[in-house]
């Protein structure tokens, strides 16, 4: 499946489509109205891979949140765990994704 922010600068290919797609209400998750796909960094594909998007570190730094330079989407977030294992991935960039027919799982990240 491939996704795209709105410009088109950023897009991304996932090998497969989500199950579910996770909410969360944490603190910049819930400004962001992100929907959340997982997968292993190894699986996804973004291009291009840097100078498109900046990154977006808060807190205690385990993660980055990507956006486009140009057009302002959020397009995933990075691990930066050194045995981080997973990434997210915005699944609203998807245009062929059904997220009607998704199950949407809600995360209580604000309680982390
Ligand atoms: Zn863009």
């Amino acid at each position: 499946m491939r996704g795209s922010c709105h410009c088109g600068k950023v897009r991304i290919e996932v090998p497969r489509a989500p199950e579910s797609v996770t909410s969360c209400n944490c603190s910049v998750c819930r400004r962001t109205g992100a929907l959340w796909a997982y997968y292993r960094p190894d699986e996804v594909r973004i291009e291009p891979e840097q100078g498109e998007t900046d990154r977006y570190i808060w807190g205690d730094c385990c993660l980055a949140l990507h956006h486009c330079r140009t057009c302002g989407c959020i397009t995933h977030w990075e691990n930066l765990m050194p045995d981080g294992d997973r990434m997210g991935v915005h699944m609203r960039l998807f245009d062929g994704f059904e997220l009607e027919a998704a199950e949407i799982r809600m995360v209580d990240g604000a309680s982390f």
